[in-house]
């Protein structure tokens, strides 16, 4: 192994045989927007984490631009306040066509959850504030520029291999691996699984301008066979423009396009995009997050989103193992309940190219025909204008209690998130009230009356924490004001019980009288 043969530590010291050097909890391989809101979210744990990337500093390229509410949640989350990085907050996203000319548009004005629908924000001051959030927790640790080379696995552990800068090799004890390696991902093809998919035959040349000084508050799609193009408001002054190009078209020969001449660009690139995801999102203890597991054309802005959907979903898990509150088989539902949704956006995202990119005009008329039909009827048209179409990102399968007569709650669906008000007045948003805990949320009671000692002591043991919500006109109880009825306390005039993981994830409900077997099931689950 070449580590071996070079046998020199990261300090640039030889050594015969190379020692274990550090030790961690988890090793977190890429230091992009997915690894290291994973690393906060970790560090939100009190997880020893040691996110790594090869590259010295952060990427520049113009990738993502659009994050959904439930991105925002996640970052949320992940402890980084609204102000962290500026945002312009997109009414509509619009689709025109040579012959139909606006053929349909989607409403992404409006709050969901606390947050805005859709927002345009700029990646690299997004994955700068998530970087520099990272030195609130001591317990996080981010090395650069180190690469990772090989894991070696065993039963207590991993074995990392990381070459640092100077060429030194450092060996790094783990109880599990990450890897956030983006989409040529060493991880995963150390782990031998296959990326099943497809890989477009067109290039897009993306052009990022700055100082626009003409006013654009809406995406719009032209979806001309000769020309697809994507033009997306930026914050600030900064627009985007994304162009198919054709077999033998340079980017060179488009940036000399009259348009394109007379923009301050700030910065440009050229991609093929893939619709693919690995066959298996965990191998063992190690783990596959972000563009590692998955890559999706950008037409609806879901490739980080749902990396950041993966993060929250193993982050609580990996942390509930290492505290040993949870048995390890609980990890394998981190694959089980992201993958067939990730799969789910994928479809829909090539569903947009369809759209967008129509192989010839007949195929145009074709399909934006449809669509401009399809926004006229009525069961269609909220699949569109509403983008009910959109999969939720809720699960079939998973780490939850299954569905039974009675239930008032949808298991292996988020709970929503709304205002809430505690005694002294403060407000805050319903997370930040539940934290990173499992929750018995009592809806108009407090659960804590109908469990016995010890069955407090048992879900207090397995990280279990209790929250009162409230009407609005209950007076003189202890407990959260649901400010705009987001839980509904009102439909349940003798309370009501919802039991949440720390990702929000509904696992069980019933009447308060049923609290006692839902901390039974809860427990069992983490068996
Ligand atoms: C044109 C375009 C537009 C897009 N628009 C959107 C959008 O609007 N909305 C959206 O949600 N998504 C969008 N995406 C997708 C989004 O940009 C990606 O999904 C996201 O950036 C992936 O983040 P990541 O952290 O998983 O991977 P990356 O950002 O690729 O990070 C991987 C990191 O791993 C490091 N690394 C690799 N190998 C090693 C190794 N062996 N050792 C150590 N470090 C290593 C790399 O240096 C890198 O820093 C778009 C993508 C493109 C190309």
């Amino acid at each position: 192994m070449a580590a071996q043969k070079n046998g020199k530590d990261c300090a640039g010291r030889r050594s015969k045989r190379m020692e274990v050097l550090s030790e961690t909890d988890v090793l977190i391989v890429g230091a992009g927007p997915v690894g290291v809101t994973l690393a906060a979210l970790c560090g939100r744990l009190n997880l020893r984490t040691c996110v790594i990337d090869k590259l010295p500093s952060m990427q520049m390229q113009p990738r993502a631009m659009a994050l959904d509410n439930e991105a925002l949640r996640i970052l949320q989350l992940a402890g980084l306040d609204e102000a962290s990085f500026s945002r312009f907050e997109v009414p509509q996203v619009r689709l025109r066509s040579t012959s139909f000319g606006q053929f349909a548009r989607m409403n992404t004005k409006g709050l969901v959850d606390g947050h805005p629908m859709l927002i345009s924000f700029f990646q690299p001051e997004l994955e700068l504030a998530l970087l520099e959030s990272l030195t609130r927790y001591p317990s996080v640790q981010l090395l650069r520029p180190v690469e990772w080379f090989e894991t070696i696995e065993d039963d207590e552990g991993c074995t990392v291999s990381l070459r640092c800068a100077d060429g030194g090799v450092r060996r790094v004890r783990a109880k599990f691996v990450v890897g956030a390696d983006g989409a040529s991902s060493l991880v995963r093809r150390s782990m031998n699984v296959g990326f099943k998919g497809s890989t477009y035959q067109e290039d897009w040349l993306v052009v990022d301008a700055l100082n626009v000084d003409k006013e654009f508050s809406h995406v719009e799609f032209s979806c001309d066979p000769q020309r697809p193009t994507a033009h997306i408001p930026g914050p600030g002054s900064r627009q985007r423009w994304e162009f198919m190009l054709h077999p033998g078209e340079i980017a060179e020969d488009m940036l000399k396009h009259e348009t394109i001449k007379k923009l301050q660009i700030e910065r440009t690139a050229v991609y093929r995009f893939h619709a693919r995801t690995a066959a298996v999102f965990q191998q063992g203890r190690t783990f596959l997050v972000g563009d590692a597991a998955h890559v999706s054309p950008p037409f609806i802005g879901q490739g980080l989103v749902s990396g950041l959907r993966d993060a929250a979903n193993l982050a609580w898990k990996l942390a509930w193992v290492v505290r040993a509150q949870a048995n390890s088989r609980i990890l394998s539902s981190y694959h089980t309940e992201r993958q067939p949704h990730v799969w789910a956006m994928i479809q829909l995202a090539k569903w947009m190219g369809i759209l967008v990119m129509p192989r010839s005009r007949w195929a145009a008329l074709l399909v934006h025909g449809f669509a401009k039909i399809a926004t006229r009827i009525p069961g269609l048209r909220s699949l569109i204008v509403d983008i009910k179409i959109k999969p939720k990102n809720r699960f079939r399968l998973g780490l939850f209690a299954p569905r039974r007569f009675g239930n008032r709650f949808e298991h292996g669906n988020h709970l929503v998130q709304g205002r809430l008000e505690s005694s002294t007045g403060e407000v805050l948003l319903s997370d930040e009230v539940l934290g990173h805990h499992f929750q018995l949320v009592g809806i108009g009671i407090d659960p804590q009356e109908y469990l016995t000692s010890i069955q407090r002591d048992v879900w207090e043991r397995i990280g279990g924490k209790t929250t009162v919500l409230l009407a609005r006109d209950s007076v003189g109880r202890a407990g959260w004001v649901d400010l705009d009825d987001s839980f509904g306390v009102r439909r349940f005039p003798h309370g009501w019980v919802v039991a949440v993981r720390p990702d929000k994830v509904i696992v069980a409900d019933g009447e308060p009288q049923r609290t006692d077997a839902i901390v039974q099931t809860i427990v069992g689950l983490l068996q």
